[in-house]
């Protein structure tokens, strides 16, 4: 199938790199050693949105190797992933929501990607057998979502997406599934020459309970006529699509970029849900974090471009005790509110920390989270 050639056509090696963009000797040398490390897979479609001579272009920030990648600052697993896995694969954080790593492969390898640790690289934590997930959640009343994700399940055969959905689809508990998937962004062939997937997507979304995909649109360069091609025959299939953006130093922080993209995304049917800020991940962090104060700024300042239909997302922190929305920052405090706790009784705690402009994460603002909770909250 041309998807597939899509794929197989992909940059893959420095050497093959050095064909497209001019790099320098020490850069080369570099970024041998990085996708090494962590592989790099850019697919010639996402290629081609790069503007070759511009060094900083948003594109090439997402999809190349950088030397900051070489700064250890940070840690491989922020959100606390480990601790939450309750079978290889399975992990189960959320009360409600089974999250399954399907596959290691994605169609582009992001350089910011918050699952580093395990993308493109062999891991004990990826699904096994997808049949002990289907039986663990069947197991499990209180969870009444799957969210199918990896690396990148659309990667994976349509044969294999249609064998997970056969497996869930006798669970009466779960009320709809999702796939984690940047295919209508990196590889949208994927989508628009897999007739048969849209037809497994339509059916099973429109019988008992629906499908959503949730990708990660992060600059506007990357809303072009495949990509909104791409999300429209998911939208006319019954599929609608999520979006999550990333807020990413030198691609997205700037309010008129995140206000572009959130307007044009609504412009062709995509749902803003979260902005999420960039977690301080190892050889990351260092390279695409902003902090929390120029964040919240930015955001801000973008949703007063937005109408209330596009700026519906909330700015979230993915902490390893839950999803936490950065509320607000006034004299000297931080307000801070849980919007999803790895604690049920979390959920919805509202809590102020003394504010420190360097901070990016929860964590560089003090105490341990329940400490705060205890000290801290306001309701
Ligand atoms: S597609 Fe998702 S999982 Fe894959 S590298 Fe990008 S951010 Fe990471």
């Amino acid at each position: 199938m041309n998807w597939e050639n899509e794929l197989d056509g992909s940059i893959r090696t420095i050497y093959q790199l050095k064909n497209h963009l001019a790099l320098s000797r020490t850069e080369e040398k570099k970024f041998k050693h990085i996708i090494e490390r962590h592989p790099m897979c850019i697919p010639p479609y996402y290629l081609s949105l790069i503007d070759k001579s511009d060094p900083n272009d948003p594109i090439r920030q997402m999809a190349v190797p950088d030397v900051e990648e070489l700064n250890l600052m940070g840690s491989y697993d922020t959100s606390g992933e480990r601790e939450n896995t309750k079978m290889p694969g399975l992990q189960h954080k959320y009360l409600q929501t089974a999250l399954i790593l399907s596959t290691n492969r994605c169609a582009m390898y992001c350089r910011h990607c918050f699952r580093k640790r395990l993308v493109g690289l062999p891991n004990s934590e990826l699904l096994q057998r997808f049949e002990d997930a289907a039986n663990y959640i069947s197991l499990h009343e209180e969870i009444n979502n799957v969210l199918i994700t990896g690396g990148d399940p659309f990667v994976l055969p349509t044969s294999i997406i249609a064998k997970f959905l056969e497996m869930l689809a006798p669970i009466e508990h779960l009320a709809f599934i999702r796939f984690g998937t940047r295919t209508p962004v990196t590889l949208p062939q994927r989508i628009i020459e897999d007739n048969v997937l849209l037809d497994l997507l339509r059916k099973n979304s429109l019988k008992t309970r629906r499908i959503y995909i949730v990708t990660q649109f992060n600059h506007p360069k990357e809303i072009t006529p495949e990509s909104i091609e791409a999300s429209n025959l998911l939208i006319c299939n019954g599929v609608p699509v999520n979006n999550q953006t990333v807020l990413l130093k030198g691609v997205n922080d700037d309010p008129k970029v995140l206000a572009d993209l959130q307007n044009n995304l609504v412009r062709v049917g995509i749902n803003p849900y979260y902005v999420f800020q960039c977690r301080p991940v190892k050889r990351v962090m260092h390279h695409f974090q902003v902090p929390l104060s120029q964040g919240y700024q930015i955001v801000e300042e973008s949703k007063r471009l937005l109408n209330g239909h596009s700026k519906r997302f909330k700015y979230i922190m993915s902490h390893k005790t839950g999803k936490i929305e950065i509320v607000g920052i006034k004299d000297n405090q931080i307000f801070l509110k849980y919007h999803q706790a790895r604690n049920p009784r979390d959920t919805g705690k509202f809590f102020s920390r003394k504010f420190n402009p360097q901070a990016g994460w929860l964590d560089d603002l003090g105490d341990s989270a329940a400490h705060r909770l205890g000290l801290h909250a306001l309701g």
